[in-house]
């Protein structure tokens, strides 16, 4: 059943690039492989774009710009929602893809194909409204009326992370499209495929040529520079690591683009005394392995108040040991495999540093062998003051445990770091949840659950981790300036 699934899927995925509406190899006719990271198999081999690839999309995308900006909202909703309705149509197809190279348990592709949609269908409402937004009003002195509008940025280049190959690709073309840009978008080299097959879905619910260009490309650097050197390009959107993230601002600088960054992050989880346990257990539990902990949102430090420490560890402990590794297309898959053989060895080094310099290893901490790019559940404790995975995002299975006292050391810990996109609290106290919710330095919080993402919430980071939102009645600003007319009657 899976064999016909996954040979069903890899040849519904087209293979070359997207570039003003049609399929075409690269010039030059380069193409690279996709791997499967349960197995090391190549799934396909893709077109690999390089930098005169990047400037025919743009041409097209600045060709697109103003019939598409010209393009009556209602008309955009409705491509929107033809796009959404036909990911869910696909969703099959679309979910065994993204498990077979990403590698997550095919019942989370199925939640990504969802959630991923939703980007679709709440910004086809979003754009529904877009004209009904501004302001007239008379200026303090009388004089003059003020009118502000809402136009689009323009030509904007998406480039997307591996680790949500659909909705991350979604959360951003969703927006720009709404708003009324033409983008080109560059997917991760691990995963184009999943792109490719949005794409195809998009031109079917009638995206005109031209307002959507995928590149796929081992050569990111190569591509992107020139592009955003490129005048006619107006915005970048990127997420993905900070590291990189920072490069793209200062080459961003040179031409003042508007610029959205949803980058790294450090999550806290808290767990007080007076939570629920078996509530926090659940929480820490997909905040820890959803994804295979390969999620920016991902819980990086859980930290327990010494009450209720001795449990809440054994019961982690208990049932992160339950959880079956193994290929995500089997169904009873609760991890799959790390994206790849760097981000599998970052890992393993993280925890072996962490056991060097002195943390307890309660489970897990063994690279099995064989092929796939596999990493067990890993649960350590104890953890010295100077392991890198205190400060480093750890972006694998591994629950750090450290212990806190009271709620003023837990909240200055959480907070003592570089970054500050997501964090969790687990407690029943109202009061506490609220002063701790809003002392804690990350663009969103999670109280009692785990998982915080939402098509209709405003997903982004402070500090370190970004700049800008995405998802929510936010996300579309992005895409949009204000322009003010002054009107002398
Ligand atoms: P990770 O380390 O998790 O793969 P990256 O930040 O390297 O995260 O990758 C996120 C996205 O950024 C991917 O699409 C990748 O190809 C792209 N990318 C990586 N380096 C660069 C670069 N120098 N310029 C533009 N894009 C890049």
């Amino acid at each position: 059943m899976a064999e016909i699934d996954r040979a069903a899927a890899l040849a519904a995925a087209p293979a070359e690039l997207f570039i003003g509406g049609r399929w075409r190899p690269a010039r030059g006719r380069a193409a690279f492989e996709v791997v499967d990271p349960a197995d090391e198999s190549v799934l396909r081999r893709v077109a690999d774009a390089g930098p005169s690839d990047a400037s025919d999309a743009l041409d097209h995308a600045v060709d697109a710009a103003a019939d598409w900006a010209g393009t009556v909202p209602q008309r955009r909703a409705d491509i929107l929602r033809a796009a959404h309705d036909g990911l869910l149509r696909r969703r099959e197809e679309i979910a065994t893809l993204i498990t077979l190279e990403m590698g997550k348990p095919l019942a989370e592709a199925r939640g990504e194909v969802d959630y991923g949609a939703g980007f679709f269908r709440w910004f086809s409402e979003s754009a529904s409204r877009l004209h009904l937004d501004g302001d007239y009003g008379v200026e303090p002195g009388g004089q003059y009326r003020i009118i502000t509008t809402k136009r689009p940025v323009g030509p904007t280049l998406l480039i997307t992370p591996w680790n949500f190959p659909l909705a991350m690709g979604t959360r951003k073309i969703g927006a720009a499209l709404a708003a009324g840009c033409p983008v080109v978008i560059k997917p991760a080299e691990q995963t184009p495929l999943t792109m490719l097959l949005l794409a195809e879905v998009l031109r079917e619910a009638g995206l005109p040529d031209g307002v959507l260009g995928v590149l796929t490309t081992t050569d990111a650097a190569g591509l992107v520079q020139p592009m955003i050197a490129d005048p006619r390009l107006r915005k970048i959107s990127f997420t993905g690591s900070t590291r990189v993230g920072k490069l793209l601002l200062g080459q961003a600088a040179e031409g003042v683009l508007r610029s959205s960054m949803e980058l790294g992050g450090n999550a806290p989880l808290l767990v007080f005394d007076d939570a629920d346990i078996d509530a926090a257990v659940d929480g820490a539990t997909v905040a820890k392995l959803r994804n295979g902990g390969e999620s920016c949102v991902a819980a990086n430090r859980i930290y327990v108040q010494s009450g209720v420490l001795e449990e809440f560890t054994g019961k982690l402990t208990e049932r992160l040991a339950a959880v079956r590794t193994g290929s995500g297309l089997d169904p009873d898959t609760g991890l799959g495999p790390m994206i790849d053989a760097r981000q599998r060895d970052k890992v393993a080094e993280l925890v072996d540093d962490a056991v060097e310099r002195g943390a307890e290893l309660l489970l897990g901490g063994k690279v099995p062998g064989g092929p796939g790019y596999f990493y067990p559940p890993t649960v350590l404790r104890a953890i010295p003051a100077d392991a890198e995975l205190r400060t480093e995002e750890i972006f694998g299975p591994v629950a750090a445990i450290y212990p806190f006292d009271t709620e003023e050391q837990a909240i200055g810990a959480a907070n003592d770091t570089r970054f500050g996109l997501a964090s969790y609290v687990f407690t029943k106290d109202l009061s506490r949840a609220m002063r701790v919710a809003e002392a804690l330095d990350s663009g969103m919080t999670g109280v009692n659950r785990g998982v915080v993402s939402n098509p209709a919430a405003a997903f982004g980071g402070i500090k370190e981790s970004g700049l800008g939102r995405e998802g929510s009645s936010e996300g579309i600003e992005e895409y949009l300036e204000t322009k003010y007319i002054g009107l002398q009657l």
